[in-house]
């Protein structure tokens, strides 16, 4: 199975002013290919694995071989390499609506800046690392949350639909301690809404 890293769809500059040229460099070349390297060293000790994806084992880690300390470590590892993945391809230097998507948040949620508010709010809060998700959960619903660390939605059985990162390293460079900043900014980059 060994998870790779998928090619940018846009050049490290390419979302400038938004996301900097060096956060893209750093947060892509080095946390992201982190993750990967980590989750494919573990995975070499649990070689009946490598038939699966990485998000179906995190779907039913319950039901994989890990001990305690691996399921840990494969929680991190193996969310850092997916969440990541997801937060490069719904963001891009022009916009891609995603027409079914913005209808449907309207209807859940009133409006498109009743959902911004929504999930920018809950982005702000989330305590240390993590991310702020928009998911489809079990009953098919879309739903905000924030999960802490890399913890990945597909380790509840929900489809992640948009994922923020508000870990520091996302946006520390060019926003410092301004969190709120970069969210701001970010809404710029996200293609699909
Ligand atoms: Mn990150």
């Amino acid at each position: 199975m060994k998870y790779t890293q998928k090619s940018l769809a846009y050049a490290f500059d390419a979302l400038e002013p938004y996301i900097d040229t060096k956060t893209m460099e750093v947060h892509y070349g080095k946390h992201h290919v982190a993750y990967i390297n980590n989750v494919n060293t573990l995975m070499e000790k649990y070689p009946d694995l490598l038939e699966k994806s990485v998000e179906s084992l995190l779907a039913n880690l319950s039901r994989t071989p890990f001990d305690e300390k691996d399921k840990q470590a494969f929680i991190n590892n193996a969310g850092g390499a997916v969440n990541h993945s997801l937060y490069w391809d719904i963001m891009a230097p022009k916009k891609e609506i995603d027409e079914v998507l913005v209808d449907e948040l309207k209807k859940e949620f009133g409006s498109i800046d009743e959902f911004k508010k929504t999930f920018t709010q809950v982005a702000i809060s989330r305590f240390g690392s993590g991310w702020a998700w928009l998911v489809r959960n079990t009953e098919n619903k879309l739903e905000i949350y924030s999960l802490p660390n890399q913890d990945s939605p597909t380790g509840k059985g929900h489809k992640p639909i948009i994922g923020l990162d508000v870990w520091e390293h996302a946006y520390y460079l060019k926003y410092q301690n301004r969190r709120a900043e970069y969210i701001e900014a970010w809404w710029n980059v996200l293609k699909l809404i």
